[in-house]
């Protein structure tokens, strides 16, 4: 068969292989630290943000046993429905906030997955979220996929980087749409009170907005209670509520989250799964299930070992000369580098290549966490007062030079 080119293909421009909105990406800032450590010994690593533990020897037997007996196949889109159930009792027993398991929640590969159903779900081209800065390193990256467009909202050290609502108040326009919140907070560990959490609240139901809450921390929280954006006042009609289990149960490489929203939401939600993923992996559906029913205990004695943890970490940070806030949750201490009069950026590849310890530069999570550095407190207590060693020694020598 013969191929006549069309009058037009001879003008065709050369196109662009990735679209634009890709390209305007930048890769991850932390990606090039990982590939470096990749290539050292003797590597204290604070950097990677997964618990040091491994999954409960309990939930890994429900999942094996799971496989023993032929549980192989796909589930319903919105995943098993007694893991359903068991979820919208766990939401209502520790928030109140209920949800119907037949069709207002969605089991995911993740929280990754969910925020990217979530902005998918949502956005037309241009609408605008704010996204309180820092952030997770996700957040901007999956509203410009999906079309949308960041607007960062400021936080900062003075305020131990709690979200103030004047300033979502400032930086709403016609375009806004949503509200993007990650709390506890990846990485600076701010867990916002209740009062601050209404205030915004307050906005997003003046100005007829979606709050998308990514609480995949919201166990993991030190003397004080964690407030589920969807609980506050009309709040729960307005919120996509995305938790996890790779956290909490120590569970990362499972691949299991959820979706928590009103059904109209929702629907929206589970089409975009339904199509792109299908269902999560049920291997780990059994196993979320066992985490829910008795994963209660394991998750008790693991955030008391993170809060012994936090409590060395913030305490000698501190101690050495590098000011750090007491982080309210998550796993991260968030330290300035202002007091050796180095960048982030800086402070974090020399430290590595001279006392091989991995932070991360605050500035991969958003102009605000210029000056910090992110470490990683998921890891043994030994392995954090050896990296303490190291990170003094560091400090000492720069200030005397
Ligand atoms: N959200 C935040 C704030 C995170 O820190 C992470 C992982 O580090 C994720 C979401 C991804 O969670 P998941 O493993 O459930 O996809």
């Amino acid at each position: 068969m013969q191929t006549v080119p069309g009058p037009d293909i001879a003008q065709r421009e050369r196109r662009e292989r990735l679209a634009a909105r890709v390209r305007s990406v930048a890769p991850s800032g932390i990606r090039r630290f990982f590939d470096l450590i990749q290539t050292m010994d003797d590597v204290i690593s604070l950097g990677v943000g997964e618990p040091d533990f491994t999954t409960p020897w309990h939930i890994r037997e429900a999942a094996i046993y799971s496989l023993e007996r032929g549980y192989t196949m796909y589930t319903s889109n919105y995943g098993l429905l007694e893991l359903r159930r068991a979820l919208a009792e766990h939401l209502a027993r520790r928030y109140g906030v209920v949800y119907d398991p037949q069709d207002e929640l969605l089991i995911t590969f993740g929280v990754s997955e969910g925020l990217d159903l979530a902005m998918r779900a949502i956005l037309d081209p241009g609408d605008e979220v704010m996204i309180p800065d820092p952030g997770y390193v996700s957040y901007a990256p999956c509203v410009t996929f999906a079309g949308g467009v960041v607007r960062p909202v400021p936080t900062s050290s003075e305020n131990r980087f709690h979200p103030r609502a004047s300033d979502f108040a400032e930086r709403i326009t016609a375009q806004t749409k949503a509200v993007l919140l990650g709390y506890p907070n990846n990485p600076t560990g701010a867990a916002p009170s209740r009062e601050t959490l209404l205030a915004i609240a307050r906005i997003v139901a003046e100005y007829d907005l979606i709050a998308v809450s990514d609480e995949i921390y919201d166990r993991l929280i030190y003397g004080r209670e964690h407030v589920c954006f969807a609980s506050l006042p009309e709040m729960r009609e307005r919120t996509i509520l995305l938790g996890g289990f790779s956290k909490a149960y120590a569970m990362t490489g499972w691949r299991v989250g959820y979706v928590a929203a009103p059904r109209d939401l929702m629907e929206g939600v589970l089409k975009i799964h339904q199509y792109t993923a299908l269902c999560a992996p049920i291997t780990s559906q059994m196993a979320a299930l066992e985490a829910l029913r008795n994963g209660e205990p394991a998750v008790q004695s693991m955030v008391e070992e993170y809060d012994r943890r936090r409590r060395v970490i913030v305490k000698g940070l501190n101690d050495i000369g590098l000011t750090c806030h007491e982080p309210d949750g998550a796993f991260y201490a968030f330290p300035s580098t202002e007091a050796v009069g180095q960048s982030d950026e800086e402070f974090a590849e020399r430290l590595l290549l001279e006392e091989h310890v991995a932070v991360v530069p605050g500035s991969a999570f958003g102009t605000c966490g210029r000056n910090h550095v992110r470490c990683c407190y998921a890891t043994s207590l030994p392995q954090i007062e050896e990296a303490l060693g190291r990170i003094e020694a560091y400090v000492k020598r720069k200030r005397k030079t």
